[in-house]
């Protein structure tokens, strides 16, 4: 196969001018071209007002491809294509009995999960929330009655904190071993639209990310793995021996105790109780940055104008993103987060009497309004010093604060981006409706959040403006407040076992662990896990 990078067709062309222009790349024979693939698709919007162009990668088999490849020497552009299949690491042997554990059934714990299965593993997935169709009715509870349900909600439950969401697939971490296509060719089996494998900023939204879920979670039961929901791990056993501490097994709220001695955490960023647990037995956990801030919305209309010009409303661009990012005079860094094209912003705690935002869409993003995250990162030296669990409380407190604002109904502050800037509590919205649910209390979010992160965010603003015409204007909303961008801690792991640094058989793992930021590097990392974990029973039982 060859690889042909950077070849620009015009946002209409025929389906038949892909191959024409492939051709005329290569200069031979459409007869000698005998498949094509693409591997990626984007648009390039610079010229948003003359003309917006496709680029594409694709992967072609051609007749004499080392004739064509020694022509081409020369051209970065057209290179042997890399491998990118999935190969698995290892096999269970039959006299294999011991059970691997993964806590956690988000996108971290769904792939280590799958792996595992995959290769023989026969996995024990324990995960404190409710199967993905119960959860849904729990979460809209909150969202239309104002009813919390601690265990099942938008972080917890099957399919983790990503269920409810944008369904955004994409991340900017290194791949070298091409985990994320496995990951994508996975949600694919699964039902996910094919366009994943190869659009540059690929969605699948809430809908669909429920059934993908639930059809992947049949296959690891199918393959003797197993999946059991309500089932939360409240304790870890620990055997110490020669100054060396192992885990042995876990108890669960029932008191029911499981033993194995390969554990993933797949926790996710929001298992506080769980945090805590590990530091109280000794598990070394650290604090790490995150950032805080408030959920942003404006007309989706004024975002596509501004990204995509004369092209705004084209079928095949769909709803236009965006991502920017001011450096304060405080020192501080103010960016968007999670941005939502045509999407909603949604009461993400899974606490009782706090308040966090967070934003989905479905697939079609047709929404009326845009939403992003505009957050400030923050850091435990600086922040919240004072041990690792020191960020956990400060979203604790934040949160906590944000309920009192939000007239302690699970309803959110909010405050128009006009009268934040001008520091005075807003007492009107204008033409921008809030989506939030289950509704939004206008106040003055001041108190909201640290002054450092205030400030940097009204000098933001304006600046954000100058970028996105009317990013600033004064009817936009705030909603507050977005504490949950990323964990407050690390559990820290050997950077070649990936077992915690102090704590033998344990395997952090996800945006919990600190080792991702979104539901393709989670999933991602959970494959990394998985591969480790077999690879060290293996090792354990002498048959690596
Ligand atoms: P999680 O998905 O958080 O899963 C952890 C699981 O562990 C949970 O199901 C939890 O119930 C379980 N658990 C925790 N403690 C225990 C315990 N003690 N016992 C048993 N089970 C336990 N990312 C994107 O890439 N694109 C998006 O569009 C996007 N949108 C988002 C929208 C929302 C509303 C939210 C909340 C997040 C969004 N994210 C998005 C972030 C993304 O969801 C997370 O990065 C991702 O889910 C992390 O995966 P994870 O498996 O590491 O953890």
């Amino acid at each position: 196969m060859l690889r042909i990078t950077e070849l620009a067709l015009p946002l209409d062309h025929a389906p038949e001018a892909l191959n024409q222009a492939i051709s005329q790349r290569l200069a031979i024979d459409p007869s000698d071209l005998l498949q094509v693939q693409v591997f990626k698709r984007s648009y390039d919007a610079r010229k948003k007002n003359t003309e917006i162009k496709f680029i594409y990668i694709v992967d072609v088999e051609v007749r004499n491809e080392a004739t064509l490849l020694a022509r081409f020497d020369q051209d970065n552009h057209i290179k042997p294509a890399p491998d990118t299949q999935y190969y698995p690491v290892a096999t269970a042997p039959e006299r294999l009995t011991e059970r691997p554990i993964i806590i956690g059934f988000g996108p971290c714990g769904l792939f280590a999960a799958l792996i595992l299965a995959q290769m023989g593993f026969k996995p024990i997935v324990l995960e404190r929330g409710r199967d993905v169709r119960t959860r849904t009715k729990d979460t809209w509870a909150l969202w239309r009655k104002h009813e919390l349900t601690p265990e099942s909600n938008v972080q917890f439950g099957e399919g983790g904190a990503g269920l409810f969401s944008d369904g955004k697939l994409y991340s900017q971490i290194k791949d070298p071993k091409f985990y994320g296509r496995k990951v994508m060719h996975e949600f694919v089996r699964a039902g996910a639209p094919e366009e994943i494998m190869f659009v540059s900023k690929p969605h699948i939204g809430t809908f669909r990310l429920t059934g993908v879920v639930a059809a992947m979670r049949d296959e690891i039961i199918a393959l003797g793995g197993e999946v059991r929901f309500e089932s939360k791990v409240t304790d870890i056993n620990i055997d110490h021996t020669n100054n060396k501490q192992r885990v042995s097994g876990v108890t669960l709220a029932d008191g029911s105790h499981i033993n194995s001695r390969y554990i993933v955490l797949a926790l996710g960023h929001s298992a506080r109780d769980t945090f805590r647990m590990l530091h109280k037995n000794g598990v070394f956990v650290e604090a790490k940055p995150f950032a805080i801030g408030f959920r942003i919305e404006h007309p989706q209309s004024l975002i596509d104008t501004a990204r995509l010009g004369k092209y705004a409303g084209h079928p095949e661009l769909g709803a236009a993103d965006y991502k920017v990012v001011h450096h304060a005079k405080n020192g501080r860094a103010v960016y968007s987060f999670c941005m939502c094209p045509g999407g909603t912003v949604v009461a993400a705690t899974s606490e009782a009497g706090r308040v966090v935002t967070n934003g989905m869409s479905q697939y079609s993003r047709n929404e009326r309004n845009a939403n992003s995250g505009i957050v400030v990162g923050i850091n435990p030296d600086e922040d919240f010093p004072g041990g690792p669990l020191a960020g956990v409380e400060l979203q604790e407190k934040l949160e906590s604060h944000a309920y009192v604002l939000g007239g302690e109904d699970y309803c959110a502050p909010a405050q128009l981006v006009g009268d934040f800037i001008k520091a005075k509590a807003s007492t009107q919205l204008g033409a921008v409706e809030p989506s939030y649910k289950p509704g939004i209390k206008l106040v003055d979010l001041a108190s909201s959040l640290p002054s450092y992160a205030i400030d940097a965010i009204r000098e933001a603003l304006p600046a954000f403006g100058k970028q996105i015409r009317g990013f600033d204007r004064p009817d936009a909303i705030l909603t507050g407040i977005e504490t949950r961008t990323s964990s407050p801690v690390r559990i820290t792991r050997d950077h070649g076992t990936l077992q915690s640094v102090n704590t033998e058989g344990l395997f952090p793992a996800g945006e919990g662990a600190g080792y991702a930021g979104g539901i393709l590097s989670a999933g991602v990392d959970g494959i990394k896990v998985a591969e480790a974990l077999a690879k060290a029973m293996l090792e354990d039982i002498g048959a690596a």
